[in-house]
């Protein structure tokens, strides 16, 4: 797809396979400066607000727009259609409509939401969280990746002054409805036989930070009995997260990264950081799973005789769409179909504030936040049409 070819050198990752693009880094700034050039070309005016989000205006800024876009950061080796295929959709629906002589009755925008995956600072949504207050400023730049520079500093070396951040009443009454097309991530499209699709709910979801502690030692010299290894406990908790996600329908529990430290070959952790990614159909669903992790934590750690400690990092009950824009967007698009999705999204931030909706287009594996994550190029265009035709008749 044009676009997406044009950015397929930004931030590709060589080790992982994908691309590993997170927020403020070389890649992502990089990103930044492609949308704002394209913007650009378009005749649309491009701003940034204090949360690091980027605003393309077709015409004047204004309140009550009708406000389309997505996200160009990534997952560690993430796809290259997850973020960016929203953005590209959106700057080439705005071809469509100015192409066709389209005069909005109410100002457009793209926008682009910083640090949408959490890959570089461990919060997603962190630019839709920070406009709407879900999150404070204060817990937001305390932030650090995996380097230990904070979101302050990454923010301060990208030209944007951390003492800024936070609730945007402004912006917020700028957007009047926000419409985010995206790749599915899962299998629904497929099993329908459509393109294009509609969200109808996100799922309840959250991360939760697991610590255990124990003893470092010498991995040759320290006898199997006298090791208080919290390696051992986290391993229980690796299993104790699948067995607890099949336990509950629809639930699921994922244990994605695991950091020992010091992390050497030869030498018994003292501490082992793990992070847990649950999410089930509502919040009763959901914190069952992470009560009984928790459980097993506890149990696993005081069998080696480590410390565990749960924190919750970040947690978004369900999110029901707007059903009447829902149905809206449907409706003119020719009655496509409405599907869940497990994944988290900028516009299931925004949904607790203005009416939201998304589009989904099919996605041949299902397979996202991989580098095999794909969408073919009819059914890109089809995205690109369909989320014209929606634009249209929300800004007429
Ligand atoms: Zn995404």
């Amino acid at each position: 797809m044009t676009g997406l070819d044009d950015i397929a050198r930004i931030g590709a990752d060589p080790r992982r396979g994908g691309y590993s693009r997170h927020g403020y880094d070389r890649a992502e700034l990089e990103l930044r400066t492609w949308f704002t050039e394209e913007a650009g070309r378009r005749g649309l005016g491009v701003e940034c607000d204090r949360n690091g989000n980027l605003w393309a205006w077709w015409g004047p800024p204004g309140e009550g727009a009708v406000v389309t876009g997505s996200h160009l950061d990534s997952v560690p080796g993430g796809g290259a259609f997850d973020g960016p295929l929203g953005v590209v959709s959106s700057l080439q629906a705005l071809d469509l409509l100015q192409a066709k002589g389209f005069v909005p009755g109410k100002p457009m925008a793209v926008v682009v939401f910083a640090e949408e995956e959490g890959g570089r600072f461990g919060l997603a949504c962190l630019g839709s969280r920070l406009v709407t207050g879900a999150i404070t400023p204060a817990a937001a730049l305390r932030l650090s990746d995996p380097d230990g520079v904070t979101l302050a500093e990454a923010m301060r070396s990208a030209g944007l002054d951390p003492a800024l951040v936070g609730p945007d009443v402004e912006v917020l009454r700028r957007i009047g409805v926000f419409v985010e097309l995206h790749v599915e991530q899962g299998r629904g499209l497929i099993d329908l036989g459509a393109p294009v699709g509609v969200a109808s709910s996100i799922l309840a979801h959250g991360r939760w930070r697991v610590s255990v502690t124990g003893e470092g030692n010498h991995a040759g010299a320290t006898l199997m009995v006298d090791r208080r290894d919290p390696m051992i406990a986290a391993a229980q908790v690796v299993l104790a997260a699948r067995r607890a996600a099949t336990g509950v329908e629809g639930a699921r529990a994922t244990v994605g990264r695991l950091v020992p430290n010091p992390g050497g070959t030869n030498v018994i952790p003292s501490s082992v950081d793990l992070w847990l990614d649950a999410r089930a159909e509502d919040d009763a669903r959901t914190r069952a799973v992470v009560e009984s992790v928790a459980e097993a934590a506890r149990a696993a750690a005081a069998d080696e005789g480590c410390e565990v400690t749960i924190t919750e990092e970040s947690y978004g009950d369900t999110v029901v769409f707007d059903p009447a824009l829902r149905d809206k967007v449907s409706t003119v698009l020719g009655g496509v179909p409405a599907l869940p999705t497990g994944a988290g999204h900028d516009a299931g931030i925004l949904a607790a504030h203005v009416p939201t909706a998304m589009l989904f287009v099919r996605n041949p594996t299902g397979v996202s936040h991989a580098p095999e994550e794909f969408a073919e190029a009819a059914d890109c265009s089809a995205g690109v049409v369909a989320l014209a035709s929606a634009l249209e008749a929300l800004a007429r």
